[in-house]
Parts: structure tokens; C-alpha cells; sequence
């Protein structure tokens, strides 16, 4: 057989349906998997008849592939990558590509990338979105790293990428080193942001207005007619309707715990880190780790003898109501994670094309939706847009939604419905659109037990003064 086109590493659910993908493009594809008995079953079971080369070493991997070797891995984050890329550095030259698809934490990828150019070794860390079944028919590839190596890996990421509007690939060069997974660790941080406000606008219908699967299955088929159009609204539509085998729905038969992987953690730490307020993001994450504790959760309801009030009223206002709350946090939302892009660039050097990932975005990946192209437009009109809610469009949307946004926050506050992420979005628009905040107060607070000086209002910025607040010297 020929030499192959690229390499793969790790036949788990995505390695294998990015194999199939490749190979159905007409690249011929190598795989190992360091578990070698998987390399067998798949080259004789879905691989059978492809063009897919089994390797049981390192050693024929590299000896299948044409040069430059470009071998892609899609194994577990962490420490496996840094083993494997040792392995590699044994059998592979100068000018070979190693790409890293999964989900690594983009400062690894930054030192990973140092430390292959030093050898000559270009390195590629890529976020690749859409789960398995992304990776089997077209996923969101945000590559990034080492720029003299992408024109070679690039036409088989732009074949196997999704494609929206009819042929733009859902793939984009991001930027250096660390660029491509910082971005997908961005994307995941906005998808549990995504996840939760629709399970907030879900609590508000199934425990605020007593509504039922079926009845709100109607809802969210009405919603994704809407500008809420999303992959997200679409699966959650479907969810409702689902019945088992005794025509139970499903969602009510699953227990309230949620899991977490850790790139929505990476997401608000490194938001702490770099100063930027994330704070629906945050509380995303916050919710999921309220949700697993559930025991605390039952003993601490029935301590309190928590009873969620009916909310009266027009039930049709109040969903359309809901619907505007949820637009409105979900720019917020954006809003945040984009400010978090803009700030972590400016600090690694990275030059990030705001419209393109939006646009990238809007196809293959789990948070793709109509409002994405929305952010495309944004930053076409205006490449150095300070934040996505001065924007005339997303002005206008938020004007449009606030009375009902507010009213929804109000009405779960007031009836015990917990809105972590929606009230979160609201309280930073009225923060960050409040011309005097009470910091004022905060910074007499901290000169008084701390002597850390303040500006004054009547002074230039920069010059600072101190208070003897206690008059002791
Ligand atoms: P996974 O369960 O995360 O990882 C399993 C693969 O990693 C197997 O091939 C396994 O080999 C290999 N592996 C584990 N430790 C290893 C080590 N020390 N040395 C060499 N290989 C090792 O698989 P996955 O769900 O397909 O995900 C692959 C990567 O893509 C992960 O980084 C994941 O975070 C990322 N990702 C996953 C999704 C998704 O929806 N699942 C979406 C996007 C990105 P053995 O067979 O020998 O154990």
C-alpha cells in the first residue's frame, strides 16, 4: 500500500470517527493505539477495506507515513500526550508535525510547542468540536501553534471540517502556540454557560408554571424557529419528547447530578487570572457542583421546608418573557467569553480573529447556532469592538429583552427558583453599564486598614492619596 497522508494516535470514540472521516476524503490514514489489540479490531472491523494502514509501534507509524510525517493525536489530556510526544521524538525528524486534538489545557500546549521547536519538531495543539459524532461527519477544528506547519495539515483539516453557508469550512488558523486549544477551552466554557441558562428557562417552566415535557417540548420547537436557533435548543427540544419503554419521559426518569470534565473550571480560573469577569461562565460551572452534591442539597431542602411557589399570571407572557431573558443572557454570556479571548491575546501575543472564530463556530461544534453569526457580523462592522454589548445589534436585542429579563430574574428570586446564570448575566450588565459603582467606598475601605491609597475625583488619574481615617499616627 502507499504511504499514508497523516497519522492518528488514539482510536477511542473520536480518534476512530476522525479516521473514517479522513479516510472518506480520500486521505490514506495510519493508526496506532497504544492498547494494540484496538489497532487489530479496527483495521479488520470499521476499517476493513479503507485506507487505513494498522501500525503496532511507533516505529511502523513512522515508517508508513509520507514526509513530512504528520501524526495527529487523540488521546487523554495530560500526561499520556507528554508520554506519547516522548515516544514520538524517538522514531520522528526534523519537520515532522505533531498535532494534539485533544483536549489539552492550552499552557501545556504552549510549553509543548517550546519545547518540539527547539528539536524541530512543529507542533499543533487543535480544538476540535461536535463530539463523536462531529468527528465522524464533520467536526469544528480550531487549530493552533506553530504557523510553518499548517499549510501542510491544512487541506485535510479544511476536507474533514463541517461547512456552513454551503462550503466555508468550520476551520480556521487561530494563532500561536497555545491559541487553538485556548480558544476551544473558551468555547466549552460559553457551551456549560449555553446548558445552563436553558436548564434555568426549563426549571422556570417545569417548577415556576407547572408545565409539562410534552408542553414544553412545544416551547423549545417554537424557540428554534427563533433567533435562540441553536444546536443546543434543538437536542433539548428532543429530549422532551423522548419517551422509554413504558412512555415515561426520559428527562424526568434521570437524576439531577451533573458531571464535569474541567475545561469550564480552566475557563473561570483562568478569567480570575487574567481579571476578566466571567461570572456566568463561573456560575455554570458552580451549578454543575451544586447539582452533584445532591445529598447535602435533599437534607438542606427539607431543613428549610423549601417549597418552589406556582408563578401566576399569563403563562404565554411569561414564556415569552423567559425567551427574552435567555437571549439576553446568552449575549452576556458571549460578551464575557469574548472580553476573556480579547484580554488572554493581548497577553500571550496572540492575534485572534474575533469574527472568524464566531464564524468557525457556527458549524460542527455543540454551541453552533444562528446567534453566532450574529457575533460574525458585529465584528466586521467593527474589528476593535470593546465589548459585544455596544454593538447597535446586540444594543437593540438587549433593550428589547431587559423589562422581561429582569422580570423572570425577579419572579425566581421572589418564588425560590434558583437562576445562578441568568440573574449572574443581569447583575453584570447593571454593573458594568453603571456609571458610579460604589468602589468609592470599597477603595476608603481598603486605605483605612490597609494604607492602600486612592485617586481622587477631582485629581488627575494616577495620582494617589492616603487617609488617616483613625488619627493615630
Ligand atoms: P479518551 O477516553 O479521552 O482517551 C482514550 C484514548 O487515550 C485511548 O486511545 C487510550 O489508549 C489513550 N490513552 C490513554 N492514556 C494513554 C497513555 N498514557 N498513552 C497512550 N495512549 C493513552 O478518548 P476520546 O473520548 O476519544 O477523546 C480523545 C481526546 O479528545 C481527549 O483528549 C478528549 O478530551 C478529546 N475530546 C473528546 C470529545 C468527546 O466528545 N469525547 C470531544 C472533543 C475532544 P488505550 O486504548 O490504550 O487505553
Amino acid at each position: 500500500m502507499e504511504k499514508a497522508d497523516i497519522g492518528l494516535i488514539g482510536l477511542a470514540v473520536m480518534g476512530e470517527n476522525l479516521v473514517m472521516n479522513m479516510e472518506s476524503k480520500g486521505f490514506t490514514v495510519a493508526v496506532y493505539n497504544r492498547s494494540i489489540e484496538k489497532v487489530e479490531n479496527f483495521v479488520n472491523g470499521r476499517g476493513k477495506g479503507k485506507n487505513i494502514i494498522g501500525c503496532t509501534s511507533v516505529e511502523e507509524l513512522a515508517a508508513a507515513l509520507k514526509r513530512p510525517r504528520k501524526i495527529m493525536l487523540m488521546i487523554r489530556a495530560g500526561e499520556a500526550v507528554d508520554h506519547m510526544i516522548g515516544q514520538l521524538l524517538t522514531v520522528l525528524e526534523e519537520g515532522d508535525v505533531i498535532i494534539d486534538g485533544g483536549n489539552s489545557y492550552f499552557k501545556d500546549t504552549i510549553r509543548r510547542s517550546g519545547a518540539l521547536a527547539e528539536k524541530g519538531i512543529h507542533y499543533i495543539g487543535t480544538g476540535v468540536s461536535g463530539g463523536e459524532e462531529g468527528a465522524l461527519k464533520g467536526p469544528c477544528l480550531m487549530p493552533g501553534g506553530d504557523a510553518k506547519a499548517w499549510e501542510t495539515v491544512k487541506p485535510v483539516f479544511m476536507a474533514i471540517s463541517a461547512k456552513v453557508d454551503g462550503n466555508i469550512p468550520c476551520c480556521e488558523w487561530i494563532g500561536g502556540d497555545g491559541a487553538g486549544h485556548f480558544v476551544k477551552m473558551v468555547h466549552n466554557g460559553i457551551e456549560y454557560g449555553d446548558m445552563q441558562l436553558i436548564c434555568e428557562a426549563y426549571q422556570l417552566m417545569r417548577d415556576g408554571l407547572g408545565m409539562t415535557p410534552d408542553e414544553m417540548y412545544e416551547v423549545f420547537a417554537d424557540w428554534n424557529e427563533t433567533e435562540l436557533k441553536s444546536y443546543l435548543i434543538e437536542i433539548t427540544r428532543d429530549i422532551l419528547k423522548f419517551r422509554d419503554q413504558e412512555g415515561k419521559p426520559v428527562v424526568d426518569q434521570i437524576l439531577d447530578t451533573a458531571g464535569q470534565k474541567g475545561t469550564g473550571k480552566w475557563t473561570s480560573e483562568i478569567a480570575l487570572e487574567e481579571g476578566v469577569p466571567l461570572t456566568l461562565i463561573s456560575e455554570a460551572v458552580s451549578a454543575r457542583c451544586v447539582a452533584a452534591r445532591r445529598e447535602e442539597r435533599i437534607e438542606a431542602s427539607s431543613a428549610y421546608a423549601k417549597k418552589i411557589e406556582k408563578l401566576t399570571g399569563d403563562r404565554g407572557i411569561f414564556i415569552e418573557d423567559i425567551k427574552k431573558a435567555l437571549y439576553a443572557a446568552k449575549i452576556i454570556s458571549y460578551a464575557q467569553g469574548y472580553s476573556l479571548m480579547k484580554e488572554a491575546a493581548e497577553h500571550y501575543g496572540w492575534k485572534l480573529d474575533y469574527g472568524n472564530i464566531a464564524l468557525i463556530w457556527r458549524g460542527g461544534c455543540i454551541i453552533r447556532s444562528a446567534f453566532l453569526g450574529k457575533i460574525k457580523d458585529a465584528y466586521d462592522r467593527n474589528p476593535d469592538l470593546a465589548n459585544l454589548i455596544l454593538d447597535p445589534y446586540f444594543k437593540k436585542a438587549i433593550e428589547t429583552s431587559l423589562k422581561s429579563w429582569r422580570k423572570v430574574v425577579a419572579a425566581g428570586a421572589a418564588n425560590g427558583i434558583p437562576l445562578p446564570a441568568m440573574s449572574a448575566a443581569l447583575f453584570w450588565f447593571d454593573s458594568y453599564t453603571c456609571e458610579k459603582l460604589p468602589a468609592n467606598l470599597l477603595q476608603a475601605q481598603r486605605d483605612y486598614f490597609g494604607a492602600h491609597c486612592y485617586e481622587r475625583i477631582d485629581c488627575p488619574r494616577g495620582e494617589t492619596f492616603h487617609t488617616n481615617w483613625t488619627g493615630h499616627s
